[in-house]
């Protein structure tokens, strides 16, 4: 076998691995199709880019697991005219994935380093509708609030309030919480026109959400 019909097949998995654990949603899987996450994985690890694991990226973070991107991107229902707000970008695969859904998708992580390897990465691959921030993204983007969707992918005790406050009416967040390190809730919270909905949608493993820049970088 060629070493391109390795990775067709190996990129064939992937999609099935992604059904198996729950992924469905058609756009969903159409954008996880389109976005290679052999892109955003680098060295060594290139090498399992297509297995469903989290992995290690730069400035000691983590491109998250497969099927935990597709079931999130999956549960916060993006449609074609949306505004999408990523915090932290690590890699800058989950936000591939939503530039793919969405009208226009705001990333934001605290290391100024991935912002910019991610920006690199998607001049290069010609995504054009997101726009990256080196930032503490627990005070969110108030310049370009309100948002339809906000994505948090690192673990916090709690909704970040700057966050809930910049969400649309309507609109839908999904993030870990969680007091422990080990393992979090991944939760639904959608703004109603009298409060916040919140639903519980499994456990999750993330990084912590951390305060101020990286000191790293
Ligand atoms: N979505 C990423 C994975 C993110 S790992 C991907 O697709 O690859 C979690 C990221 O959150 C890390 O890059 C970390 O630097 C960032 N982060 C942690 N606390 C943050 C904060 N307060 N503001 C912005 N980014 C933060």
């Amino acid at each position: 076998m060629t070493d391109d019909a390795t990775i067709a097949e190996r990129k064939m998995q992937f999609l099935f691995a992604l059904r198996s654990r729950g992924v469905t949603d058609k756009a969903t899987l159409e954008a996880m199709e389109k976005v290679d996450r052999g892109n955003f994985v680098r060295g060594i690890f290139a090498a399992r880019a297509y297995e469903d694991m989290p992995l290690p990226i730069a400035c000691g973070q983590t491109i998250s697991q497969p099927s935990v991107v597709g079931l999130m991107t999956q549960a916060l229902k993006v449609e074609p005219r949306h505004r999408v707000l990523e915090i932290g970008t690590g890699s800058g695969y989950q936000a591939a994935i939503l530039s793919q859904m969405a009208r226009r998708v705001y990333t934001i992580d605290r290391h100024q380093r991935l912002v910019r390897d991610a920006q690199a990465l998607f001049d290069h691959l010609g995504l054009g509708n997101i726009t990256t921030f080196a930032a503490d993204g627990s005070h969110g983007l108030a310049d370009q609030a309100p948002f339809d969707r906000i994505i948090v992918t690192a673990a916090a005790e709690d909704a970040p309030g700057p966050l809930l406050a910049q969400l649309k009416i309507n609109g839908i967040m999904v993030l870990p919480v969680g007091q422990s390190d080990n393992v979090q809730s991944l939760i639904r919270v959608t703004r109603l026109e009298t409060g916040f909905d919140y639903e519980e949608l499994r456990s999750v493993r993330f990084v912590p959400l951390v305060e101020g820049l990286g000191k790293e970088d």
